[in-house]
């Protein structure tokens, strides 16, 4: 297993964890200053949201790579199921707009989130159908662009309206369906710390379809679960724990720390926040 005791050239920055992704939160830094400010920090790559690239997403790639990263990762497709995905051609136009801009940016990986229970159907078995059928469809739209496409499981309590996703059994699930070679999942620990099946699902995803794990902690005493999170070490999540499972499969990709804190770490400067990040991921991580 690597030691990221002393290197963190794994050590991806999502910028929603400097409150980039929503209006009126986080410093209001550029790309461009965020990029500077990882790269000082020798942070090995970032992931930026739809909204920071907009038109820019070749200017962007560029700056990134011209300061020695790489960019891991865009967040991420429109829900592909539930209330705002009722209109199937206009939901999967704009999935295969945020793959081209995936492409444009030079990212690895997009993330999906799916999205919540499909209007006219009950509980989560027919909405996950209709996610299967529609990611078949994009994966193939992805693959002519070298993009990588990555089902991230949410935590339980989203199901409703954010992602009928919740376990990576049934992510796993839908890829064995699709059978794509550039589907995947993204493994968060805000999603899956409480899962006990957890290690036997991850070794059956198996290294490859394994395109991301996603950093933060669980408060035990969590006031908003959309805003809430915690910086690694302040919860109880059990990283190391998680780590060593995700490692287990052989992954050696990015630990991509994206933390929304709208009350925490959302005020701070975005200095101080990158440089807990640096020192929490060599002693915690
Ligand atoms: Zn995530």
């Amino acid at each position: 297993m690597r030691d990221f005791s002393t290197d963190h050239l794994a050590l991806a920055l999502n910028t929603a964890s400097l409150g980039h992704n929503l209006d009126g939160h986080g410093a209001g830094w550029s790309p461009e200053r965020v990029i500077d400010a990882c790269a000082a920090r020798r942070f090995g790559s970032i992931v930026f949201w739809r909204r920071e690239v907009g038109a820019r997403a070749n200017e962007i790639g560029e700056r990134v790579r011209s300061a020695g990263l790489s960019v891991a990762g865009l967040c991420r497709t429109p829900f592909l199921v539930g209330s705002e995905a009722i209109d199937r051609t206009a939901v999967l136009d704009e999935a295969r707009a945020s793959i081209d801009m995936a492409a444009g940016l030079g990212a690895t990986v997009l993330t999906i989130v799916v999205g919540g229970v499909h209007p006219g159907t009950k509980g989560t078995a027919e909405s996950l159908k209709i996610v299967a059928e529609r990611v078949a469809d994009l994966a193939l739209y992805a693959a002519d662009r070298n993009v990588k496409l990555a089902l991230e499981p949410l935590n339980p309590v989203y199901a409703g309206n954010r992602s009928c996703l919740t376990t990576v059994r049934d992510a796993v699930d839908i890829c064995e369906a699709v059978d794509a070679p550039n589907l995947g999942i993204a493994v968060d620990v805000y999603h899956v710390w409480w899962d006990c099946d957890l290690d036997t699902q991850l070794q059956r995803a198996g290294k490859d379809r394994i395109l991301g794990y996603h950093l933060c902690d669980w408060l035990a005493d969590t006031r908003d679960v959309l805003l809430d999170r915690g910086m690694m070490g302040d919860g109880v999540a059990d990283l190391k724990t998680i780590r060593a499972s995700v490692a287990g499969t052989g992954y050696t990709g990015p630990c991509e720390v994206e933390i929304f804190s709208a009350n925490n770490w959302w005020k701070r400067d975005p200095g101080e926040v990158l440089d807990v990040m640096v020192e929490r991921f060599h002693a915690l991580c």
